[in-house]
């Protein structure tokens, strides 16, 4: 049976009594609207812990001002069910009003990698990210935490935190779920219309083109970046393409000569949707 636990002190009080059994925690933090990308991390939580516990929480502080916020998917009851199939033990889903009440003023700030990518695009994204992340570790105190790869800069920038803050915390990145057609799985793909979803599948075309031309011998970025602008750009309601880059796994930094390891990543708007998928060469 999977438990939902909506308030914080109720969540801590039961993580305390697991801890006493000696029970190993493994966590999956989601925004919700639960897909199989998302199940793909519960798999590997349930492997390798006693405990898996998802949290569900649309957080504000990640998003921007003009973002979807609001009209973010959300269906708790649904969510619960594929939980339950999952086998997940606990479902935390606090209100806004627990996680933030008046008066909060504490955040996380990380003084680099943030401000490259979607976060140059997001400003404050990756504060809110880091900030509610922090805070459910604290809540939840999880042996191991999974993140997928899909928000590959998320991943690295969360690991990135738990070193500099010393938190007792294994973050274990997992592989990108996508559809039979390729397009990576995301809560998001449901504001697609049927053309867009015809058009989003260019993201997922134009990274396996990258990998194909490298594979091919291909090593300048400039050449890469521009044959998948050029495949993008051909969908017809791609309406822009946010970035294209090609940057070392680990420092995220943009790549003068390309070398196997290194990360495609991407955001393009498909008509008002912001998708965003990447590869390792
Ligand atoms: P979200 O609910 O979008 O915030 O995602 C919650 C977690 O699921 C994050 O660690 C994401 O990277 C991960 N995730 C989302 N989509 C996928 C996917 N298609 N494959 C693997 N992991 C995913």
């Amino acid at each position: 049976m999977t438990k939902l636990i909506q308030n914080i002190n109720e969540m801590k009080q039961t993580i305390k009594t697991l801890k006493q059994q000696n029970k190993k925690i493994g966590f999956v933090p989601t925004m919700g609207y639960l897909h199989k990308g998302h199940l793909s991390l519960v798999e590997c939580s349930k492997k390798k812990n006693d405990i898996t516990v998802v949290s569900i929480f649309v957080n504000p502080t990640q998003f921007g001002e003009n973002e979807d916020f609001d009209k973010y998917p959300r269906d708790l009851e649904r969510d619960l069910k594929l939980c339950e199939e999952a086998g997940v033990d606990y479902v935390f889903a606090p209100k806004v009003y627990e996680i933030y009440p008046e008066g909060y003023s504490t955040y996380v700030i990380m003084e680099t990698l943030t401000d490259k990518l979607c976060g140059k695009y997001r400003p404050g994204h990756f504060k809110g990210v880091l900030t509610v992340v922090n805070k459910l570790f604290n809540i939840v105190q999880p042996d191991n935490a999974y993140f997928g790869e899909k928000d590959y800069q998320q991943l690295i920038i969360i690991k990135k935190m738990v070193e500099d803050l010393n938190m007792n915390v294994n973050v274990v990145g997992c592989p990108i779920i996508r559809e039979e057609d390729g397009l990576a799985m995301s809560s998001r793909n449901k504001y697609l219309s049927e053309e867009e979803r015809k058009s989003a599948l260019s993201l997922s075309k134009a990274l396996f083109l990258a990998k194909e031309l490298f594979e091919k011998g291909e090593t300048n970025p400039q050449k890469i970046k521009e044959e998948m602008r050029k495949l993008i750009l051909s969908y017809p309601l791609v309406k822009e393409i946010q970035y294209i880059e090609i940057v070392d796994p680990k420092t995220l930094e943009e790549k003068q000569k390309v070398e196997k390891g290194d990360r495609v990543l991407l955001a393009v708007f498909v008509g008002d949707t912001r998708l965003i998928d990447n590869i390792e060469l």
